[in-house]
């Protein structure tokens, strides 16, 4: 295990562009920046980096704040909640900037050209006048900048000593800004995707310049495509990059979470659905992994129908309730007691709340629709027809409609037809629930009611 620098009270910040898009890759930085500081006690920082001003509005930054809320991630300064280290917003920032450019300038630190800025190298300006210096410079700008980061290792790299930093129309660039921002924010740690690496020489070289330390660097794998997709660094368009989709889709925000942390960082044994106090105490950037993280749907998935499954009934019945009115199902046909009843049925087998309509929605609607292709499947080795008819009498005798009963007359007319006590189960459920499949039958039959039932079979025959 690589070593920490001394004990500090640790600083780490998120720090996201608006873009209008919450990217996954997004939602993991700042889960593993919030992770950190809460494993040790220190500080999360939001800082928005909206330089650009084209893409610069209030909706996108409302994108940030309600994606991190839904997450449940707590910022402890940043827009919205303040702190001493202020304004939280790059945009707000353009006096620091500033005041940071005239001191390199005056320190002969940087100098002008073609109306841009530009940094210069330690030592450069006397290479005219001593032969001794420019050889020393001429090393020091061959001799490549090195990273040490707690998760890549030791990274050495390549970069040119004197680049721009405030272009000729005034604007600093984003390396300059970033990292003023983390040296007047007193950032300890910066946490953030690999795609960054390929910035952090340059980095360096600012800190270095401005006479500030360095902080710990640590760079997060790239999160790869679903292999059942295909190959390569996962897009905003690939399905399940972006946080909206999983609000749209129905999906528990700690089940995402939940999911998100396992994106390069794992317990070290097989567990997956974890409690978040749990992963916090666990938490080191030292157990984040190198290679990258590969994005699974199947197990995002699975995750999710584990915390829906462990939904008290009546959390599992609320989070139901929009989605099946949002698909137009009544629900209010039912008193709450039956509702939690029938939603109880499909709270462990659904892996999303957006299955619900599909899955359940005959509970709700006498217009439900018939799979045809289950219809099919039973047709080929059930006399439909015949078996609704023997159905009909069968339950409309029943006058204790209980599971039960409902479960007695059903083995016996199969019985009584010489067959297996659930031969009737898949016609009787392709008629009364439109399905092939689905939960336990007599339940569905005592919550739908005998006379529903009775209406939907007659209707079905007809
Ligand atoms: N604003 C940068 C981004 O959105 C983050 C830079 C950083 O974390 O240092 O990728």
């Amino acid at each position: 295990m690589r070593k920490l620098g001394p004990i500090m009270d640790v600083r780490v910040r998120f720090a996201p562009s608006p873009t209008g898009f919450f990217h996954i890759g997004s939602a993991r930085t700042a889960l593993f920046n919030w992770l950190y500081a809460r494993h040790t006690g220190g500080k999360f920082i939001l800082r928005i980096e909206d330089t650009d001003k084209e893409r610069n509005s209030e909706e996108y930054l409302k994108v940030i704040y309600d994606s991190l809320k839904w997450l449940g991630m707590d910022w402890d300064e940043g827009p919205g909640v303040g702190g001493n280290y202020g304004p939280y917003l790059q945009s707000q920032r353009g006096d620091i900037y500033t005041r940071y450019v005239n001191k390199l300038l005056s320190e002969g630190k940087a100098y002008e050209k073609d109306g841009a800025t530009w940094l210069r190298l330690e030592g450069e300006r006397y290479t005219e006048y001593d032969d001794y210096a420019k050889a020393e410079v001429e090393k020091v700008k061959a001799a490549p900048v090195v990273i040490e980061d707690i998760i890549r290792g030791h990274v050495e790299r390549a970069e040119d000593r004197d680049f721009v930093i405030v272009r000729s129309n005034g604007e600093p660039v984003f390396h300059l800004v970033n990292v003023i921002d983390d040296i007047e924010m007193g950032i300890t740690h910066v946490i953030r995707g690999e795609d960054h690496l390929s910035n952090t020489s340059k980095h360096v070289l600012i800190f270095q310049a401005l006479g500030a330390p360095v902080p710990q660097f640590a760079h997060m794998p790239l999160i790869l495509k679903d292999p059942a997709v295909g190959k390569g660094k996962m897009s905003k368009r690939d399905k399940g990059a972006l946080i909206e989709e999983y609000q749209t889709r129905g999906f528990l925000p700690e089940a995402v979470r939940n999911f998100l942390c396992l994106l390069g960082w794992s317990p070290k044994d097989d567990r997956e659905k974890m409690d978040i106090a749990e992963v916090i105490r666990m938490f080191e950037l030292t157990d984040i992994m190198k290679g990258s993280a590969r994005f699974d749907e199947k197990k995002m998935l699975h995750l999710n129908s584990a915390y829906l499954r462990a939904l008290p009934v009546e959390e599992f019945v609320a989070g139901a309730k929009p989605v099946l009115a949002k698909a137009g199902l009544d629900f209010a046909i039912y008193d709450e007691a039956a509702l939690a009843d029938a939603l109880k049925l499909v709270q462990e087998k659904i892996f999303v709340y957006d299955d619900l309509p599909g899955y359940a929605g005959f509970f709700f609607t006498e217009n439900y629709a018939i799979d045809e292709k289950a219809r099919e499947k039973i047709g080929k080795k059930d006399d439909i027809p015949g078996r609704i008819a023997k159905l009909i009498p069968a339950l409309e005798a029943l006058n204790d409609w209980t599971d039960e009963a409902i479960q007695n007359c059903l083995h016996k007319l199969g019985e009584s037809n010489g067959e297996k006590p659930y031969a009737f189960f898949g016609v009787l459920r392709l008629a009364v629930c439109g399905s092939g499949g689905g939960p336990e039958l007599h339940p569905i039959l005592r919550i739908l009611g005998k006379e529903r039932v009775m209406k939907r079979l007659r209707a079905f025959a007809s």
